[in-house]
Parts: C-alpha cells; sequence; structure tokens
C-alpha cells in the first residue's frame, strides 16, 4: 500500500491524493476566513504543499461573513462588526452540487474553488463550502456564514456541512482516488463518519461494521492543537441523533463508543490511524490525556516566504538564493555580514513604528528596543502578565534602557475574561504613560501579523505552561531575525537555546504549579531577563545581539517551517 503510494505522488500531478480539512483556512490576506493560528497554519501547510508539488486538495466553509472585524474604544472594550467580503473577487463557483442531511433537511452546497501555487507553479486547489443557496431552507443558508459564531447546535451543523458536506462535494467533484483524509483539529471529525457510510455501502452492510472501522482508519489522518480537555468540542447524544438525523446512529454508537456525549476528539482518534499533537510536548500531554491512543508529534511551522518581510526577502536572495524552494537553506544566513542583517531589520522596524505611529498617535521611536505581544486575547496566554509590577518596569526603562510594547489580539466575542484583558492592557498602558509608551493595534490579521512580527525587536510570550499547544508567531519573527524572549512551553522547548535564538522566562516547568503562584514567578524572571540580559545587549553590545539575530534565522528560520512540517507529513502520515 504505501509503495503504491509512494509511486503516485511522484507520479500523478493531477489526481489528488491527500484532502485536507480544516474549519479554517487563511487563504489571501483579504479574505476573512480563519480566526487565527489554527487557519494561519492551514494555509502555511497548504502553501508548503503546493510548494513541494503534492497532490493534495483542502476543503473548508466559505465564511461569507468572516470571523469578526475588531474595534476598540478609547478604554480598549471590544465590539465586533462582521466582515463584509466580495466572494468573487476571489473565488470561482463550480457548478456542481453536494448535499447532506442535517436534522432529515437536505442540505444543498455550492463550491468555490482557490487555487494556492506554490514557487515552482504546484497548486493545491481548495473547495470552499457554500450554503447560501436559494434552495435552502433559511437558517440552513447561513451554515456557512461565519466562522465560530452561533451556538452548540449551529456549530455541530457547520461539523456536518464540514466533514460529511466535504467528502460529499470532494466525488461530486470527481475525486475518487484520495487515500488520506486529513483532519485539522476535531471540527472535521465527522468526515470519517461520510467514510464509513461509503465503505458500508461498498461492502454491501446495511450497518456500519467493525471491519469498516478498521478500513476507514487506514485512510485517515487526525491533528490535533488543543493541550487541554476543555478545548476539545463535545456534544450531548441528543443533538448528534437530532442533527444527523438517522436511525443507524444507534448502530453506529456501539462501534464509535460514544455514551451520553460526542467527543469530536475522541471519534477522531477512533477513527485515524495516524494522529498528531503540534510539538514534542504537546504531544506528552496529549499522551497523559489520551492514554490509549498511540500519538505523535509533527512540530508546528509557519510558511517562510509568506512571514519573511520584504526587506528580509531582498537579504535571503541575494546571500541565499534558492532559499525559497529549499527553506533548509537558511542555515547559510550565519554568513551574511552582520550591519547587512541589521539594515534589513531596521528598514522592517521603521515601515512598523510608522505605522503605529499613524494609528495611534503614540510617537514611538524607531532607535528604542521594541517588544512586541500578539495573539489571541485568552486568558490563560496572560498577555498582561508584563505589567504586574508597573514599578519595576518604570525601573528598568528609566535606568537600564528605554523600551516600548506594541499590542495587538482579538478576543473571541463570547470570551468576557479575554475582553476584560484587553482592558487591562489599556489600563497598564495609561499607568506607565511618561515611562513605556505602549500601542495596542486594533484588528489584529495576517497583514499586521507580518508588520508586527518582523519590525519588533524581540516577540515576547508568556503563556501559562502547559496550555501553548505550539505557538506559532514566534517562529514568524524568527525568520525575520526577530528573537523570542519566552516562557519554556510549545515550540520555544525546542527552539530555545538560551543566548543563541533568543531567551527562556523562568525554568522549564517540571510540574503544574498553583496559577497565581506560578505568574508571580514567572513576571519575576521576566523582569530579570530584561534588566540583566536583553536591554542591555541590545543596547551596549549590539554586535552580540545582531548574532542572536542570525541564529535566529539560521537555527529556527530553517527548522521551524511548513516546508519541514509538510515532508515530516509525508514521511510519517502520508505514505504509511
Ligand atoms: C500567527 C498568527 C496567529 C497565531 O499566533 P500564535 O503565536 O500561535 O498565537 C494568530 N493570529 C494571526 C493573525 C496570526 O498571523
Amino acid at each position: 500500500m504505501s509503495q503504491q503510494f509512494k509511486i503516485e505522488l511522484d507520479s500523478v500531478r493531477d489526481e489528488a491524493r491527500i484532502a485536507y480539512f480544516s474549519m479554517e483556512i487563511a487563504l489571501h490576506p483579504a479574505m476573512p476566513t480563519y480566526s487565527g493560528g489554527l487557519g494561519i497554519l492551514a494555509g502555511d501547510m497548504i502553501r508548503a504543499a503546493a510548494d513541494r508539488e503534492l497532490p493534495m486538495v483542502a476543503v473548508t466553509l466559505l465564511h461569507r461573513k468572516g470571523y469578526f472585524y475588531q474595534r476598540l474604544d478609547s478604554g480598549g472594550m471590544q465590539t465586533e462588526d462582521s466582515v463584509e467580503w466580495v466572494v468573487e473577487d476571489f473565488l470561482q463557483e463550480f457548478p456542481q452540487r453536494a448535499a447532506v442531511s442535517i436534522e432529515n433537511r437536505t442540505v444543498h452546497l455550492r463550491a468555490w474553488r482557490y487555487e494556492v501555487r506554490g514557487c515552482t507553479g504546484g497548486i493545491v486547489p481548495v473547495y470552499l463550502l457554500d450554503s447560501d443557496l436559494a434552495e435552502n431552507a433559511e437558517w440552513d443558508r447561513s451554515l456557512t456564514h461565519w466562522l465560530y459564531g452561533g451556538d452548540q447546535h449551529y456549530r455541530l451543523c457547520q461539523e456536518v456541512v464540514l466533514g460529511m458536506g466535504g467528502v460529499s462535494m470532494l466525488r461530486a467533484l470527481g475525486h475518487h482516488g484520495i487515500e488520506r483524509f486529513h483532519m485539522n483539529e476535531g471540527h472535521a471529525s465527522l468526515l470519517p463518519i461520510a467514510l464509513l457510510d461509503e465503505q458500508a455501502e461498498r461492502a454491501g452492510h446495511d450497518r456500519v461494521t467493525q471491519e469498516d472501522v478498521e478500513v476507514v482508519r487506514r485512510h485517515c489522518v487526525f491533528t490535533t492543537h488543543t493541550p487541554v480537555p476543555a478545548g476539545h468540542d463535545r456534544f450531548p447524544s441528543e443533538l448528534i441523533n437530532q442533527v444527523l438525523g438517522r436511525v443507524e446512529t444507534e448502530a453506529m454508537k456501539e462501534v464509535l463508543l460514544w455514551d451520553d456525549y460526542l467527543n469530536m476528539t475522541y471519534l477522531a482518534l477512533n477513527l485515524s490511524h495516524y494522529v498528531n499533537g503540534v510539538a514534542k510536548k504537546h504531544a506528552e500531554v496529549l499522551r497523559q490525556m489520551f492514554a490509549q491512543y498511540r500519538i505523535d508529534s509533527i512540530t508546528n511551522g509557519v510558511h517562510a516566504t509568506t512571514w519573511t518581510s520584504p526587506p528580509f526577502q531582498a537579504l535571503f536572495d541575494q546571500h541565499v538564493p534558492g532559499w525559497r524552494e529549499d527553506n533548509f537553506t537558511l542555515r547559510y544566513v550565519l554568513g551574511i555580514p552582520p550591519q547587512e542583517v541589521w539594515q534589513a531589520h531596521d528598514q522592517a522596524k521603521r515601515q512598523l513604528i510608522d505605522h503605529v505611529n499613524r494609528v495611534t498617535n503614540v510617537g514611538m521611536d524607531a532607535q528604542d528596543l521594541t517588544i512586541g505581544f500578539a495573539r489571541r486575547d485568552a486568558t490563560y496566554k496572560r498577555g498582561d502578565l508584563i505589567f504586574r509590577d508597573i514599578e519595576r518596569l518604570k525601573a528598568i526603562s528609566a535606568g537600564v534602557g528605554r523600551f516600548q510594547i506594541i499590542y495587538a489580539g482579538k478576543a473571541h466575542p463570547q470570551d468576557q475574561q479575554g475582553k476584560e484583558l484587553i482592558q487591562r492592557i489599556y489600563q497598564a498602558r495609561d499607568a506607565l504613560r511618561g515611562y513605556v509608551k505602549i500601542a495596542y493595534l486594533p484588528n489584529y490579521d495576517w497583514p499586521l501579523a507580518q508588520l508586527m512580527t518582523a519590525g519588533v525587536d524581540i516577540w515576547l510570550n508568556t503563556p501559562q505552561p502547559p496550555l501553548e499547544a505550539s505557538g506559532t508567531s514566534g517562529m514568524k519573527a524568527a525568520l525575520n531575525g526577530v528573537p523570542s524572549l519566552s516562557i519554556l512551553d510549545g515550540w520555544w522547548i525546542e527552539g530555545c537555546i538560551e543566548g543563541v535564538t533568543g531567551w527562556a522566562i523562568g525554568e522549564l516547568p517540571t510540574s503544574v504549579s498553583f496559577e497565581e503562584e506560578r505568574s508571580a514567578r514567572d513576571a519575576a524572571a521576566l523582569y530579570d531577563k530584561l534588566e540583566q540580559v536583553v536591554v542591555p545587549l541590545f543596547y551596549h553590545d549590539r554586535e552580540r545581539f545582531i548574532d542572536v539575530m542570525r541564529h535566529t534565522i539560521a537555527l529556527n528560520g530553517s527548522f521551524f517551517n511548513t516546508q519541514r512540517m509538510v515532508l515530516q507529513y509525508v514521511t510519517k502520515a502520508y505514505i504509511h
């Protein structure tokens, strides 16, 4: 089986062998079809698959109204608008139709196609499913409108559209040779149910059997991104029965072992032959949580060409030709003269500082040490950790060297605590006025992430371990020579070589400690590292600082990219 698959990988370019399913995919900076890290990762994965000319197709939902557009008032209070975008400007409609059954209604689906083109011309087509058709009931027409909008019922229906509708659409489009179905996170877990139906029918069974499960499992791959049990989607059995609306669910219950709740992670775990977490540490945490499964790890990456700023692209083109096709060659960045690295960085930094000053009127100085922090405002990410001791911060900035901080990030519309976190950052900004300049840029998205990860001097990350499954924005920064100053969690456990690729905040945690105690300790470690190492190095030993920048690119940019990641998926998950 794997031998045959390998030959096909080499020889067949037009017939897809791998189908990648994700609830969100960031395909174009102006298409609001993603909410954050998961969607960016999916897009970066597909961009790398296109670079490698893999025979892949991808399936997602259209999200006609996007995730949301973030507005922040003068106190940092977030409100959300839906995003208007012109679908036809980006996508091509297909005449084929597919359908799924939801609550015994037929929901018709159409697909829009987006082509992701790789650096050597390879193409991965992406199909965006759309239920907004005149022949559907009014409510069903809204099912592909909002990413992560609505209640549990709406979400489950969306997951039916993605998983089961996706398979139905692939068949309608003529994709019959797919050998691997990859579920990116549990939102796609209903996909194997559609495959089970197909398999049972093919085998002439009138209900799904254990044998069918074995067959389907060989074709499925599952990547989970969540390190906490609460992060895993689950739906009550009655809701599942209501939505799937079919008698065989009882029979499937036996086969799939669910009781009062259907946990989407368990469903995918049960029905996949290969399962992975997104960093080594994450896989360890998963193995404790799901002890009865074999769980591997493939550490996340980012798409190097997408996340390298224009000044660094020009620098790499000049010194490391071929880096776009082969990101491993970024190791040769170690040979680029330091002043050229600094010049490229200075250009990227000025772009960001100009943007910040235009948007916020904070009056940042491009000479000052600039720290960046941008991610979803969830409390475990502790965006306000650095503000635990305002007086200490003032003292470091006044006594050791001036620094300024640029923030961005959205809170999920239903996450009240996340919204309060933004307001606390605004309060800290006011409390630090005259000492540390702080800017909060609204509506964190792909273009803003490009500007920020390239334009700051230090990328800060302070999650509460072990809750950061991987984290990817520090990898984007690394490609631009921006070292991370971060808690040892997720990818940074693998990426941090102290003083060489960046700096750790505190020690590697050996046990889970009480949250409040841990935060006090982590904040103190952060202040110490800033005061004693990072700020002095930036102002008093620029040469060594630039050497850290070069190592950040050479050691981390060359490795934490999706070209390496996708190769690992091929060898570990797709050809076996
Ligand atoms: C990269 C990215 C993220 C994810 O960053 P993490 O460090 O993984 O939290 C979220 N949102 C946007 C817009 C991004 O570009």
